[in-house]
């Protein structure tokens, strides 16, 4: 069988490997449009603060990577269209400028997203920049050491802009960051933990500029300024992390997208067009915890996505559905670091799901443990169904990395287990760790309402 990957990157990574080391006789091409193959975004931030030694090396895999298992992988070749009746898709060459048509048996959709420019004026100014792949991450890179940028503005709050913000901040520059929205990872976190992130962004001297909306980017062939409908605030560079578009518009007429040009898929992947399959960014997965198609636009799911097509795609009739995804990610903001998972009260009222949270705080270690032996603060967030406790999301926030933590609230929220289940689950205690009872069980309690 002849299966066809669109896009080298997580999805299509994913899909490639899975193939070639799961079946036998299966002959795996990959075509990526761009030149780089499979820069990790996701690294992006290592790369950015010094802590990679190349950006060569900033990738999913290299491409001998699959073809040393017998795969194809071409990069500059952009798939442009797909004749479903022949089961073909025109492929261009980008350097020779020649096409040509291929069939396959199969066909994996993992084109992604690229980050929308604001639909503001100016936003073809030199030095408006946008964050994603290859090309932006050596520009940026080259900004942060350019001695004439001294004033930054980051625009959108979600993780991309705040991991801009604080590698800006690091380098000495003055941000400004901006969001429509009234807090900083509002779309991560609840109030309380986005009140401590929005405090430690200030403490380490970025200008937080939440509920803006920005009416233009002005300047004279350059960026000089960001303009809102609030004020004017001097810019020498500016980051737009606010929107992305799903690369799917060559799709359009033949797959059915939603009105925002997102990839329909069934509960199987399957797009409407048979042997069609989509994964990662460019679909809506199902959210476990909302119980529909969200907005989630993660590696991780891309990766678990593409492990279900290949596991399902030789089958004439799935009879196993995708149980969805839950959605975790973390962060470290300056010394704070964070996990979130599931949804939040934010997610929820886009989702439409009731919830109510719970917001514990404590000290991880046992009390007469001194803050300087690292006994600090912690606070855990544990969102859930009111009528039947089950655990729909969580966080946790600390200056110690409480991260791991957050995949315990991952798989509760992924596994259905509710604040009951959590309250007694038998985690392990040694005080050079946490308390004599683990942070989660306290949490879990604390939402039942124990007293302690
Ligand atoms: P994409 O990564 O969007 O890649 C799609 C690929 O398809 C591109 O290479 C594109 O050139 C190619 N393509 C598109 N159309 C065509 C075509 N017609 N023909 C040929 N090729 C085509 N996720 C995490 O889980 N953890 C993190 O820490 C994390 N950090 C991130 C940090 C940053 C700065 C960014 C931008 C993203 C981060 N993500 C993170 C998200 C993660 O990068 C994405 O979820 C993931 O890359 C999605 O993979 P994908 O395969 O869907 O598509």
């Amino acid at each position: 069988a002849k299966v066809i990957i669109v896009g080298a990157s997580h999805g299509g990574h994913e899909s490639a490997i899975e193939l070639l080391d799961k079946y036998d006789n299966v002959d795996v091409t990959i075509y990526e449009m761009g030149d780089f193959v499979s820069f990790m975004s996701c690294g992006m931030q290592l790369y950015l603060e010094d802590q990679v030694t190349d950006v060569n090396d900033v990738r999913n895999f290299r491409p001998e990577d699959i073809t040393s298992k017998g795969g194809n992988i071409f990069n500059n070749h952009q798939v442009t269209a797909i004749d479903v009746d022949q089961k073909q898709v025109t492929v261009k060459d980008l350097k020779e400028g020649t096409e040509e048509q291929v069939a396959y048996d199969k066909l994996i959709l993992s084109s992604g997203v690229t980050p929308k420019n604001l639909p503001v004026p100016g936003t073809d100014l030199e030095n408006v920049y946008l964050m994603r792949g290859y090309d932006w991450a050596t520009k940026i890179k080259a900004a942060l050491t350019d001695d004439s940028i001294k004033n930054v503005a980051v625009v959108g709050s979600g993780y991309i802009g705040i991991e801009a913000a604080e590698v800006f901040a690091k380098k000495g520059k003055h941000v400004t960051l901006f969001d429509f929205i009234d807090r900083p990872l509002g779309n991560y976190l609840n109030h309380e933990m986005t009140e401590i992130i929005d405090k430690t962004l200030t403490d380490n001297g970025v200008q937080v500029e939440m509920s803006q909306s920005i009416t233009a980017f002005k300047g004279d062939g350059k960026v000089a300024s960001v303009e809102t409908k609030k004020g004017s605030y001097p810019a020498d560079l500016v980051i737009q992390a606010a929107g992305v578009q799903p690369n799917t518009e060559w799709l359009k007429g033949v797959v059915d997208l939603t009105d925002r040009g997102f990839i329909n898929v069934d509960g199987y992947l399957r797009t409407n067009v048979p042997d069609i399959f989509a994964v990662g960014d460019a679909i809506l997965p199902l959210s476990i915890p909302a119980g529909k198609p969200s907005p989630i636009a993660l590696a991780t799911t891309a990766r678990r996505e593409a492990q279900y097509v290949v596991n399902h795609i030789f089958e004439k009739k799935p009879t196993q559905i995708f149980k969805g995804v839950v959605g975790s990610s973390a962060l470290h903001v300056f010394d704070e670091h964070f996990a979130s998972t599931g949804v939040n009260e934010f997610t929820a009222e886009r989702s439409n799901v009731e919830i109510v949270n719970s917001h514990y705080v404590d000290h991880i270690r046992p009390a007469y443990v001194p803050e300087s032996e690292g006994n600090v603060r912690v606070d855990v967030d544990i969102t859930f169904d009111p009528h039947t406790h089950i655990v729909l999301g969580g966080a946790v926030l600390s200056t110690c990395d409480l991260t791991a933590q957050g995949n315990v609230l991952a798989l509760a929220v992924e596994h259905r287990l509710t604040l009951e289940d959590l309250a007694e689950a038998d985690f392990f205690f040694q005080p050079g760790y946490d308390r004599q009872w683990s942070l989660i069980n306290l949490a879990a309690q604390h939402a039942l309402g124990y007293a302690r």
